[in-house]
């Protein structure tokens, strides 16, 4: 697998901060890739997010230090406009970042300053529309759609403009259960039909654990555990240090684990959970 992007060396210190907010930061995305990254408040995800997309340096002033190649192009040398077909770029909160009154009209509003002819841009609507899922309310007022819907027309107005890689900062964060479930579906389909690399900053770690195959944690600025997901999560004790909750399923492993009932690996998921758990009243004669 190719590099799709590239952080080398990446230290950012905000304006008027003493202290920097990323500190030599490396990072390799390959394309395809479905990355989670977590970490505790404070860690520097939003920064990193913000450099990625190239909103820094573009929009905030600071000490930048190393370079963000994404899709081949350093973000120095290239804005977000210059970057929008290689990135594209979703928020925490879906009513920050929808303008029009209808959803044809807001997935449209980035492409209009791609000057494309009426046939394509058409044809970009409906894939996009598609490709999340929500072709149904393509005629729907935005303000009548729930938040995950809305998350969802956030998603679709990224993709139109055809990026390589979707960066998407706690997407999830206002919504319930359901509609974060109805997103993360969204990515995977995304990923795995359509090959758009994701990446995705999160606090609620098992959606990470469900979907992602690499999970990067940030602290202080730096990357403190970076590696397969299931690798990362084994290392409770570490991610505890953090302040970072791991998923229900791996706390109940540990627990076991602690206790000397179990010593496999760690599940990441509830039906890999549930084989521990019948593992372990096995060994203890208590299931059949
Ligand atoms: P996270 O997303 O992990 O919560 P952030 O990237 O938002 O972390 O913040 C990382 C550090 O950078 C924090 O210390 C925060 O106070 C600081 N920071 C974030 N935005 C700015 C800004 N616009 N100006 C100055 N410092 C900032």
């Amino acid at each position: 697998m190719s590099s799709i992007l590239k952080i080398s060396d990446l230290t950012f210190i905000y304006q008027n901060s003493k202290k920097a907010s990323l500190q030599q930061i490396n990072m390799d995305i390959h394309e395809g890739e479905f990355i989670g990254i977590t970490g505790p408040t404070g860690a520097g995800k939003s920064t990193l997010a913000l450099c990625m997309n190239g909103v820094i340096p573009h929009f905030y002033q600071g000490d930048f230090y190393g370079s963000v190649m994404v899709d081949q192009k350093d973000t120095v040398d290239n804005d977000c406009v210059a970057l929008a077909g290689s990135i594209g770029s979703v928020f925490q909160d879906p009513e920050a970042q929808i303008v029009a009154t209808v959803v044809e009209d807001e997935v449209a509003f980035g492409l209009e300053n791609l000057n494309l002819p009426r046939y394509e841009m058409e044809e970009r609507i409906t894939t996009a529309l598609e490709m999340t899922g929500i072709s149904q309310l393509r005629n729907y007022s935005t303000a009548r759609l729930s938040g995950g819907q809305k998350q969802r027309v956030a998603i679709a107005a990224a993709i139109a403009l055809r990026p390589k890689i979707l960066v998407l900062d706690e997407p999830t964060s206002e919504l319930d259960p359901q509609g974060t479930l109805a997103i993360y579906e969204t990515l995977k389909n995304l990923n795995e039909l359509y090959g758009i690399t994701v990446i995705i900053i999160e606090q609620k770690i098992q959606y990470l654990a469900e979907y992602c195959s690499r999970l990067v944690v940030l602290d202080k600025g730096k990357i403190a555990i970076e590696g397969p997901c299931r690798e990362v999560l084994s290392r409770q004790d570490t991610l505890q240090g953090l302040g970072v909750n791991c998923p229900p399923v791996t706390q109940l492993a540990y627990m076991l684990k602690q206790k000397g009932l179990y010593h496999g690996e760690f599940p990441i998921n509830v039906d890999e959970a549930y084989l521990v758990v019948s593992k372990v009243l096995q060994d203890k004669g208590r299931f059949q």
